[in-house]
């Protein structure tokens, strides 16, 4: 049953990078009725905000800005969703020891082209760090942040500990950065429960 208080707001974030988060904006993917959590513009900013790549003072700028250009809002939130799934495909492939497809991997260093196109180094604390914002004029710049994950993940170490929540039906993605590498679930309270629950049922009916 579909949790009608869940939002793009208030989604739990246990995938341990950006970019896995941001791929847990579907849920139950293996099964045929996903639920879809970035479904408007405005769905995207509340999910900006919640996983700090907005202030709120920007949401609600960004807010205002995507009124006065509506279609481009809507068309934003339709590259978000491909991004998503790009992302996701060539994260699935490469947690299934599998070669990402070459188109996959084509697109997205297109987004991660633009990305760059709008990043800066800058003058941090304690050094420097990446400006990935850009122009904030612009209502797609909420998804650099996530892009610039992406590849930071991909060069990395991070590969071989992403894993994908052992419910099928979850579809949830995450790096696994437990000591023994042996977190099967999104989510022990959630989906391990649920497994767990299931387990007990089906024995029940078993001893009959
Ligand atoms: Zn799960």
């Amino acid at each position: 049953m579909t949790d009608k208080t869940r939002n793009a707001g208030n989604l739990k974030l246990l995938g341990g990078r950006l970019c896995l988060d941001f791929i847990n904006t579907l849920d139950w993917r293996g099964t045929e009725t996903p639920v879809e959590f970035l479904n408007t513009y405005p769905d995207l900013l509340a999910w900006s905000r919640h996983v700090g790549i907005c202030t709120p003072s920007e949401t609600r700028r960004m807010t205002e800005m995507a009124k006065g250009c509506q279609a481009e809002a809507r068309r934003v939130c339709k590259r978000a969703v491909a991004l998503r799934e790009t992302i996701y495909r060539i994260f699935v492939a490469i947690n299934q020891n599998k070669n990402p497809a070459p188109k996959d991997l084509a697109e997205f260093n297109q987004y991660l082209s633009g990305a760059l196109k709008a990043s800066q180094i800058i003058r941090a604390k304690d050094g420097y760090s990446w400006n990935t914002a850009g122009d904030k004029a612009r209502l797609d710049w909420v998804l650099n942040p996530v892009i610039r994950s992406a590849a930071d993940v991909l060069v990395s170490d991070d590969t071989k500990n992403i894993k994908a929540c052992a419910d099928p039906a979850c579809g949830w993605l995450f790096l696994d950065s437990s000591r023994n590498k042996r977190r099967r679930w999104c989510d022990m309270q959630d989906c391990g429960n649920r497994a767990k629950a299931s387990r007990f049922y089906r024995k029940k009916i078993r001893q009959g």
